[in-house]
Protein backbone atom coordinates (compact mmCIF):
# COMPACT_ATOMS: atom_id res chain seq x y z
CA UNK A 1 0.00 0.00 0.00
CA UNK A 2 3.21 2.20 0.81
CA UNK A 3 4.14 1.96 -2.83
CA UNK A 4 0.79 2.59 -4.48
CA UNK A 5 0.09 5.48 -2.36
CA UNK A 6 3.74 6.87 -3.63
CA UNK A 7 3.14 5.92 -7.01
CA UNK A 8 -0.40 8.10 -7.03
CA UNK A 9 1.00 11.09 -5.14
CA UNK A 10 3.52 11.13 -8.52
CA UNK A 11 0.69 10.84 -10.36
CA UNK A 12 -0.67 14.00 -9.28
CA UNK A 13 2.21 16.15 -9.12
CA UNK A 14 2.48 14.91 -12.81
CA UNK A 15 -1.34 16.28 -13.16
CA UNK A 16 -0.70 19.25 -11.32
CA UNK A 17 2.64 20.25 -13.71
CA UNK A 18 0.37 19.02 -16.76
CA UNK A 19 -2.63 21.81 -15.74
CA UNK A 20 -0.03 24.40 -15.02
CA UNK A 21 1.67 23.89 -18.27
CA UNK A 22 -1.68 23.87 -20.03
CA UNK A 23 -2.57 27.24 -18.24
CA UNK A 24 0.93 28.78 -19.56
CA UNK A 25 0.47 27.70 -23.41
CA UNK A 26 -3.04 28.71 -23.56
CA UNK A 27 -2.21 32.28 -23.43
CA UNK A 28 -0.02 32.54 -26.64
CA UNK A 29 -2.23 30.45 -28.37
CA UNK A 30 -4.88 32.38 -27.68
CA UNK A 31 -2.68 35.11 -29.14
CA UNK A 32 -1.76 33.59 -32.20
CA UNK A 33 -5.01 32.22 -33.27
CA UNK A 34 -6.11 35.86 -33.42
CA UNK A 35 -3.37 36.99 -35.27
CA UNK A 36 -3.49 34.38 -37.50
CA UNK A 37 -7.61 34.78 -38.26
CA UNK A 38 -6.81 38.28 -39.19
CA UNK A 39 -4.18 37.61 -41.27
CA UNK A 40 -6.47 35.16 -42.76
CA UNK A 41 -9.19 38.12 -43.41
CA UNK A 42 -6.57 40.01 -45.11
CA UNK A 43 -6.47 37.48 -47.68
CA UNK A 44 -2.72 37.34 -47.05
CA UNK A 45 -0.90 33.70 -47.45
CA UNK A 46 -1.74 30.30 -48.48
CA UNK A 47 -5.28 29.37 -47.74
CA UNK A 48 -4.62 25.75 -47.59
CA UNK A 49 -1.45 26.94 -44.72
CA UNK A 50 -4.02 28.44 -42.96
CA UNK A 51 -5.76 25.78 -42.91
CA UNK A 52 -3.22 23.32 -41.41
CA UNK A 53 -1.92 25.43 -39.33
CA UNK A 54 -6.00 26.51 -37.48
CA UNK A 55 -6.58 22.68 -37.42
CA UNK A 56 -3.17 22.07 -35.71
CA UNK A 57 -4.08 24.49 -33.16
CA UNK A 58 -7.61 23.02 -32.48
CA UNK A 59 -5.92 19.69 -31.59
CA UNK A 60 -3.50 21.77 -28.88
CA UNK A 61 -6.18 23.16 -27.94
CA UNK A 62 -8.18 19.71 -27.14
CA UNK A 63 -5.43 18.23 -25.57
CA UNK A 64 -5.17 21.31 -23.20
CA UNK A 65 -8.00 21.35 -22.48
CA UNK A 66 -8.37 17.62 -21.27
CA UNK A 67 -5.13 18.86 -19.57
CA UNK A 68 -6.69 21.62 -17.81
CA UNK A 69 -9.24 18.94 -15.67
CA UNK A 70 -6.70 17.88 -14.20
CA UNK A 71 -6.89 21.48 -12.42
CA UNK A 72 -4.96 22.40 -9.39
CA UNK A 73 -6.19 21.14 -6.17
CA UNK A 74 -7.01 24.74 -4.59
CA UNK A 75 -9.35 25.30 -7.58
CA UNK A 76 -11.39 22.58 -7.04
CA UNK A 77 -14.84 22.55 -4.87
CA UNK A 78 -16.26 20.01 -3.21
CA UNK A 79 -19.54 19.66 -1.91
CA UNK A 80 -22.08 17.32 -1.70
CA UNK A 81 -23.36 15.97 -5.09
CA UNK A 82 -26.55 14.07 -6.02
CA UNK A 83 -25.17 11.19 -8.00
CA UNK A 84 -27.95 10.31 -10.11
CA UNK A 85 -29.00 13.53 -11.22
CA UNK A 86 -25.43 14.00 -12.41
CA UNK A 87 -25.66 10.78 -14.20
CA UNK A 88 -28.89 11.68 -15.49
CA UNK A 89 -27.28 15.41 -16.71
CA UNK A 90 -24.64 13.38 -18.30
CA UNK A 91 -26.80 10.66 -20.02
CA UNK A 92 -28.42 13.83 -21.67
CA UNK A 93 -25.22 15.31 -22.98
CA UNK A 94 -24.34 12.33 -24.48
CA UNK A 95 -27.60 11.01 -25.57
CA UNK A 96 -27.91 12.96 -29.15
CA UNK A 97 -24.44 11.68 -29.82
CA UNK A 98 -25.67 8.06 -28.93
CA UNK A 99 -28.99 8.53 -31.20
CA UNK A 100 -27.32 9.49 -34.07
CA UNK A 101 -25.15 6.70 -33.74
CA UNK A 102 -27.77 3.80 -32.97
CA UNK A 103 -27.16 3.70 -29.30
CA UNK A 104 -29.35 3.07 -26.70
CA UNK A 105 -28.67 4.47 -23.16
CA UNK A 106 -30.29 2.64 -20.40
CA UNK A 107 -30.18 3.04 -16.55
CA UNK A 108 -30.53 0.73 -13.57
CA UNK A 109 -30.37 3.48 -10.31
CA UNK A 110 -32.94 1.34 -7.96
CA UNK A 111 -34.58 4.92 -7.08
CA UNK A 112 -31.71 5.11 -4.35
CA UNK A 113 -29.66 8.54 -3.22
CA UNK A 114 -26.63 9.08 -3.32
CA UNK A 115 -24.81 11.74 -2.44
CA UNK A 116 -21.19 11.89 -2.93
CA UNK A 117 -18.80 14.69 -2.07
CA UNK A 118 -17.20 15.74 -5.06
CA UNK A 119 -15.90 18.31 -7.41
CA UNK A 120 -18.93 18.22 -9.82
CA UNK A 121 -16.95 19.45 -12.90
CA UNK A 122 -14.35 16.61 -12.03
CA UNK A 123 -16.92 14.10 -12.15
CA UNK A 124 -19.21 15.09 -14.64
CA UNK A 125 -15.93 15.11 -16.92
CA UNK A 126 -15.32 11.56 -15.86
CA UNK A 127 -18.66 10.05 -16.76
CA UNK A 128 -18.76 11.60 -20.20
CA UNK A 129 -14.77 10.36 -21.05
CA UNK A 130 -16.39 7.09 -20.07
CA UNK A 131 -19.79 7.11 -22.17
CA UNK A 132 -17.79 9.20 -25.08
CA UNK A 133 -15.67 6.08 -25.06
CA UNK A 134 -17.76 3.63 -25.03
CA UNK A 135 -19.72 5.51 -28.03
CA UNK A 136 -16.56 5.36 -30.01
CA UNK A 137 -16.64 2.06 -29.30
CA UNK A 138 -19.63 1.13 -31.46
CA UNK A 139 -19.94 2.66 -34.56
CA UNK A 140 -22.61 0.18 -36.10
CA UNK A 141 -25.15 1.22 -32.87
CA UNK A 142 -25.17 -0.79 -29.55
CA UNK A 143 -25.89 -0.37 -26.16
CA UNK A 144 -24.67 1.49 -23.48
CA UNK A 145 -26.23 0.76 -19.52
CA UNK A 146 -25.03 2.48 -16.44
CA UNK A 147 -25.92 1.24 -13.36
CA UNK A 148 -25.59 2.10 -9.77
CA UNK A 149 -25.16 0.13 -6.58
CA UNK A 150 -24.22 0.42 -2.74
CA UNK A 151 -20.88 -1.10 -2.04
CA UNK A 152 -20.79 -1.77 1.34
CA UNK A 153 -22.02 0.81 3.77
CA UNK A 154 -20.17 3.53 2.53
CA UNK A 155 -19.11 3.43 -0.76
CA UNK A 156 -20.94 3.08 -4.48
CA UNK A 157 -20.00 1.64 -7.51
CA UNK A 158 -21.48 3.06 -10.98
CA UNK A 159 -21.38 0.51 -13.66
CA UNK A 160 -21.19 1.41 -17.53
CA UNK A 161 -21.41 -1.74 -20.02
CA UNK A 162 -21.09 -1.39 -23.69
CA UNK A 163 -21.77 -3.60 -26.68
CA UNK A 164 -18.65 -2.47 -28.53
CA UNK A 165 -15.84 -3.84 -30.05
CA UNK A 166 -13.92 -3.77 -26.75
CA UNK A 167 -10.05 -4.15 -26.34
CA UNK A 168 -7.11 -6.29 -26.89
CA UNK A 169 -5.67 -7.87 -23.54
CA UNK A 170 -2.44 -5.66 -25.11
CA UNK A 171 -4.48 -2.90 -25.71
CA UNK A 172 -6.23 -3.20 -22.24
CA UNK A 173 -2.59 -2.90 -20.21
CA UNK A 174 -1.60 0.22 -22.01
CA UNK A 175 -5.21 1.76 -21.37
CA UNK A 176 -4.75 5.04 -19.14
CA UNK A 177 -1.01 5.85 -19.75
CA UNK A 178 -0.65 9.68 -20.95
CA UNK A 179 -1.65 9.73 -24.72
CA UNK A 180 -1.57 6.55 -25.09
CA UNK A 181 -4.91 5.91 -28.20
CA UNK A 182 -5.91 3.79 -30.89
CA UNK A 183 -8.17 6.62 -32.43
CA UNK A 184 -7.13 8.47 -35.54
CA UNK A 185 -8.20 11.78 -33.60
CA UNK A 186 -7.36 10.69 -29.84
CA UNK A 187 -5.50 12.31 -27.45
CA UNK A 188 -5.21 9.42 -25.22
CA UNK A 189 -5.87 11.73 -22.15
CA UNK A 190 -9.26 10.50 -21.18
CA UNK A 191 -8.82 7.71 -19.23
CA UNK A 192 -5.40 8.72 -17.31
CA UNK A 193 -7.69 12.13 -16.26
CA UNK A 194 -10.44 10.03 -14.97
CA UNK A 195 -8.48 7.62 -13.05
CA UNK A 196 -6.23 10.64 -11.35
CA UNK A 197 -10.28 12.28 -10.38
CA UNK A 198 -11.64 9.20 -9.25
CA UNK A 199 -8.40 8.78 -7.14
CA UNK A 200 -8.57 12.80 -5.68
CA UNK A 201 -11.86 11.96 -4.58
CA UNK A 202 -10.88 8.13 -2.85
CA UNK A 203 -12.02 5.93 -5.14
CA UNK A 204 -10.88 3.54 -7.73
CA UNK A 205 -11.72 2.35 -11.83
CA UNK A 206 -11.68 -0.93 -12.79
CA UNK A 207 -12.09 -1.85 -16.51
CA UNK A 208 -12.62 -5.42 -18.23
CA UNK A 209 -12.68 -5.72 -21.99
CA UNK A 210 -13.27 -8.41 -24.44
CA UNK A 211 -14.45 -8.88 -28.08
CA UNK A 212 -18.14 -8.93 -26.37
CA UNK A 213 -17.76 -4.93 -24.97
CA UNK A 214 -16.21 -3.21 -21.95
CA UNK A 215 -17.34 -2.89 -18.44
CA UNK A 216 -16.10 0.01 -16.69
CA UNK A 217 -16.38 0.32 -12.80
CA UNK A 218 -16.02 3.22 -10.77
CA UNK A 219 -16.42 2.86 -7.08
CA UNK A 220 -16.43 5.89 -4.84
CA UNK A 221 -17.04 6.84 -1.41
CA UNK A 222 -20.37 8.35 -0.42
CA UNK A 223 -20.82 11.18 1.43
CA UNK A 224 -20.37 10.29 5.30
CA UNK A 225 -23.46 13.24 6.13
CA UNK A 226 -25.73 10.60 4.34
CA UNK A 227 -24.65 7.73 6.17
CA UNK A 228 -27.38 5.83 8.51
P1 LIG B 1 -8.98 8.45 -26.45
O1 LIG B 1 -10.45 8.23 -26.31
O2 LIG B 1 -8.65 9.87 -26.78
O3 LIG B 1 -8.30 7.46 -27.35
P2 LIG B 1 -8.91 7.47 -23.73
O4 LIG B 1 -7.92 7.61 -22.63
O5 LIG B 1 -10.29 7.92 -23.45
O6 LIG B 1 -8.31 8.23 -24.99
O7 LIG B 1 -8.95 5.94 -24.18
C1 LIG B 1 -7.74 5.30 -24.51
C2 LIG B 1 -7.97 4.08 -25.38
O8 LIG B 1 -8.67 3.10 -24.63
C3 LIG B 1 -8.84 4.32 -26.59
O9 LIG B 1 -8.11 4.82 -27.68
C4 LIG B 1 -9.39 2.91 -26.86
O10 LIG B 1 -8.45 2.15 -27.56
C5 LIG B 1 -9.50 2.33 -25.47
N1 LIG B 1 -10.88 2.39 -24.93
C6 LIG B 1 -11.32 3.16 -23.93
N2 LIG B 1 -12.62 2.94 -23.67
C7 LIG B 1 -13.02 1.98 -24.53
C8 LIG B 1 -14.27 1.29 -24.76
N3 LIG B 1 -15.37 1.56 -24.05
N4 LIG B 1 -14.29 0.34 -25.73
C9 LIG B 1 -13.19 0.05 -26.46
N5 LIG B 1 -11.99 0.66 -26.29
C10 LIG B 1 -11.91 1.61 -25.34
MG1 LIG C 1 -11.66 8.98 -24.77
Amino acid sequence: THELLLNSEKLNVAGQLAAGIAHEVRNPLTAIKGFLQLMESEGEGNKSYFDIIESEMDRIELILSELLVLAKPHELKFGPIDLISLLENVKTLIDTQAVINGIRIETKYNYQNFTINSDKNQLKQVFINILKNAVEAMPQGGFISIEVKQYGCNMVKIFFKDTGFGMSPEILKRVGEPFFTTKEDGTGLGIMISKQIIENHGGTINIWSDEQGTMIEVILPIASERLH
